[in-house]
């Protein structure tokens, strides 16, 4: 027989890491909620009849944000034949919030006490037997990291779902209803529960969902009658509507419900979650021993780590130097090797030399070498850079430490009322967009959901690299500064823009709270980071393979071919060539950017479909140009280089270069991620005011770096400098002008006062 088990629990209790054992997928394992937003599934591999169901962490069956009713349709809905229900050991008493609510559902629970290393390791003791028979379901201690209990676990919640209880268990409990399990698994499964589960609310709430039951029963499957009842009681919207009560219905329910809020002078969902905190409170008292030692490492480590003096300089520090080595120090050293030796010399050159000993077409040679080669290659030239750079924030992400950082930045983000749930999105986005645009169903108000939405991308994603790198490596010679620099930028561009936007009405209000758990540090799984490093490189790689080789024989042939000398055929001069009469149409957009040449403003707008073009565009330029990729060789800098030429006729080659970095960071992403914002969003408004919103942005700050730049260093002053200046000045206004709240209550207290 096939079954069918749904993983849940909170975030970060180990869903994922549990289910990848089990099921040996590589889902991504991250330290934050958010990071399954959706259901995965999986076959169990000990037990290939089961199909396990990874679902979004939530910490409760509440409708209130996206996980948490993907979680609770699919469970009420779906009928898995069990629920695996983990459960943060070392943080049990928050944890068991959720399983009151799954118990209530009605579909067996097995509880699967995970991370028993750390518990263990902290000397807690925890009466395994009493909390099971407490909360009325088996319960078996696991570590998913660690990989002990995982068989037991699945034998158990295979009886769980065979049975509809596990037999054995029951026995143990109560012996008359262990035979009537065999024989009718739902309705034993329901008197089983009916006997034994002891989370029972005081009996005037008892009462009403009891009444209530009887109101609304037959709509529903018998089994979860008890929770829809409890949810009507709650007076849950989704519920009540999918019911169809009719007006007596409701009244009645509705007096029901009202009686009990008169007499505990409370509203009905706070006394439910207070009496179920009280049943939390007295299992936990009775079934766990805390050994009271000092602080762990871990508590030690993150005084230093998320004080408030300490944690953003050493966040700052920890990120300049990830950037500093994966893209300046030994990043371009390996890049310079792949670039140069690796895609020069040992492919490109004997290629070019062989495809002409065997005599092929001029033209032929030139799209295999220049289009092909210099197109892809340029691209595939920053790999090793990125992977560097992904095992770095693998391994922080995985040993806890960017955790730490959502934590830290929920206070400062606070200030400006943003919530640390916003930063989350931006530490997914610098792998890559999509997943981090993904990532905002956690919030729960439109307004900063969407605004979350909006900023995500400005962090410099993957795919952003190739092209930090370059400018770092052509234009600045490698300075130290570069790469860094644009991480910060990023985070800059999402602070200034949300407390911009947060102070306009359409995106005021107050933040919602932020809780996460801080697993303790552990350190990291290599499998995971292995495997977290593999998905984002095989992207790029495949990216590179696809798109990126497609529109590089697009583009060789435009820069190719053109009308030179009365007809149609390759010109000899790029500037005749099709991409060249394209690209100047346009170019003088970017003029006061210090940019405005069809060739980087051909590449600029390829970056819209992948970042990695506008390194790839640039190579099948240079190559046509003068026949070999010298992409990062510090010692063709400064105007000689092809690349640099780009940048030849500005006043300050290195500050319009500098302003191109800037605008194709910031600008709007790809079109992948612009799909999963559009799709996202769920508006055309929405999506086309953050379309502009991004380009103006990329576009206004680009011409404020160019233009004070020249006019700090050459004294240039002209029309664009009092552009510059103004929208500086606006910039600045928007940002420290008084929030409207702040503005109402001033206004408020004058009208008090007078
Ligand atoms: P999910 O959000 O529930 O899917 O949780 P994840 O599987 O992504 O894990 C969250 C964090 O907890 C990761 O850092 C895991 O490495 C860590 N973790 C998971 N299981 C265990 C465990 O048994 N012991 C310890 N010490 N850490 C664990
Ligand atoms: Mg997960």
């Amino acid at each position: 027989m096939a079954f069918t088990v749904a993983l849940a629990g909170n975030p970060n209790s180990g869903k994922t890491t549990l289910f990848n054992r089990l099921t040996g997928s590589t889902q991504r394992i991250g330290n934050w909620p958010g990071v399954t937003v959706d259901r995965k599934e999986g076959t169990i591999k000990s037990k290939t009849d089961i199909t396990l169901i990874d679902l979004p962490g939530v910490y409760s069956l509440s409708p209130y944000t996206m996980e948490e009713v993907i979680t609770r349709d699919y469970l009420v809905h779906e009928e898995p034949d069990a629920i695996i229900n983990i459960v943060d050991a070392s943080n049990i008493e928050r944890n068991l919030y959720l399983t009151t609510q799954l118990l209530d559902i009605g579909i067996p629970v097995v509880v699967a006490l995970n991370m028993m290393d750390v518990v263990n390791k902290r000397g807690d003791v925890i009466d395994i037997p009493a909390l099971s028979e407490q909360l009325g379901c088996p319960v078996i201690e696991i570590s998913a990291i660690k990989g002990f209990g995982i068989q037991s676990l699945v034998g158990t919640a295979h009886e769980a779902a065979h049975f509809g209880a596990t037999p054995h268990f029951v026995e143990a409990v109560e012996g008359d209803v262990a035979t009537a399990v065999h024989h009718d698994q739902v309705i034993a499964h329901h008197q089983y529960r009916e006997t034994h589960f002891e989370r029972t609310f005081t009996a005037p709430v008892e009462a009403a969902i009891d009444s209530i039951a009887q109101v609304i029963q037959g709509r529903m499957p018998i089994e979860h009658l008890r929770w829809y009842a409890i949810k009507v009681f709650e007076r849950d919207e989704r519920v009540e509507k999918s019911l169809h009560l009719n007006e007596a219905e409701r009244a009645q329910v509705e007096s029901l419900i009202s009686a009990v809020e008169t007499e505990y002078d409370d509203v009905s969902s706070s006394i439910v979650t207070g009496e179920s905190y009280d049943f939390i409170s007295t299992v936990v008292e009775q079934t766990v021993t805390k050994q009271q030692v000092g602080m762990s490492l871990s508590d030690k480590i993150d005084r230093v780590v998320t004080s408030r003096i300490l944690g953003l300089p050493i966040f700052v520090a920890v990120m300049f130097l990830v950037y500093y080595v994966s893209v300046t120090t030994i990043g371009a050293l390996v890049t310079d090797f792949t670039n140069d030796t690796f895609v020069g010399a040992w492919i490109q050159e004997p290629v070019a030399h062989w495809l002409g000993s065997i005599g092929v077409a001029d033209w032929l040679q030139s799209l295999f070498v220049d289009g092909i080669i210099g197109g892809v290659g340029a691209v595939i030239g920053f790999l090793p850079q990125m992977i560097i750079l992904f095992i770095f924030l693998a391994l922080l992400e995985d040993c806890g430490y960017m955790a730490r950082i959502a934590f830290l930045m929920d206070r400062i983000f606070r200030r400006f009322g943003m919530s640390g749930k916003s930063f989350i999105p931006l530490l997914i986005g610098t792998g890559c967009g999509v997943p981090g645009i993904m990532a905002t169903r956690t919030i729960e108000q439109d307004r900063d959901r969407r605004m979350t939405i909006l900023t995500t991308t400005f962090m410099p994603c993957g795919a952003k690299l190739p092209f930090i790198a370059l400018i770092a490596g052509v234009a600045f010679g490698g300075a130290w500064w570069v790469a860094p620099s644009a991480y910060f930028m990023g985070i800059g561009s999402v602070i200034v823009t949300g407390i911009i936007l947060k102070k306009t009405r359409l995106f005021s209000g107050d933040p919602a709270p932020f809780v996460m758990e801080l697993p303790a540090y552990h350190p990291p799984i290599l499998r995971n980071t292995f495997y977290s490093v593999w998905e984002r490189s095989s992207a790029f790689v495949k990216k590179a393979t696809t798109i990126i080789l497609l529109t590089s024989i697009v583009i060789w042939f435009a820069s190719s071919f053109g009308f030179d000398a009365g007809g149609f055929g390759m010109v000899d001069d790029l500037n005749q060539s099709i991409a060249a009469h394209i690209g100047n149409a346009f170019a003088w957009i970017f003029s006061p950017l210090g940019f405005g040449n069809w060739k980087a403003a051909i590449s600029s707008v390829l970056g819209l479909a992948a970042k990695e073009e506008i390194v790839s565009v640039m190579g099948i330029f240079s190559s046509i140009g003068d026949g070999a990729i010298d992409m990062v060789d510090a010692g063709q800098m400064g105007a000689l280089s092809p690349i640099m030429m780009l940048f030849g006729a500005s006043a300050i080659p290195v500050a319009a270069a500098y302003a191109f970095l800037a605008f194709n960071l910031l600008c709007v992403p790809c079109f992948a991620a612009v799909g999963a914002m559009v799709g996202e969003m769920k508006s055309w408004k929405w999506s086309l005011f953050t379309i502009g919103y991004q380009c103006g942005w990329a576009w206004i700050v680009g011409m404020i770096i160019y233009n004070l730049w020249i006019w700090i260093a050459l004294g240039t002053f002209g029309f664009w400098t009092v552009a510059a200046l103004l929208c500086l000045a606006v910039i600045l206004f928007l940002l420290f002008r008084p929030a409207p709240r702040d503005r109402v209550a001033k206004l408020a207290a004058r009208t008090t006062a007078a």
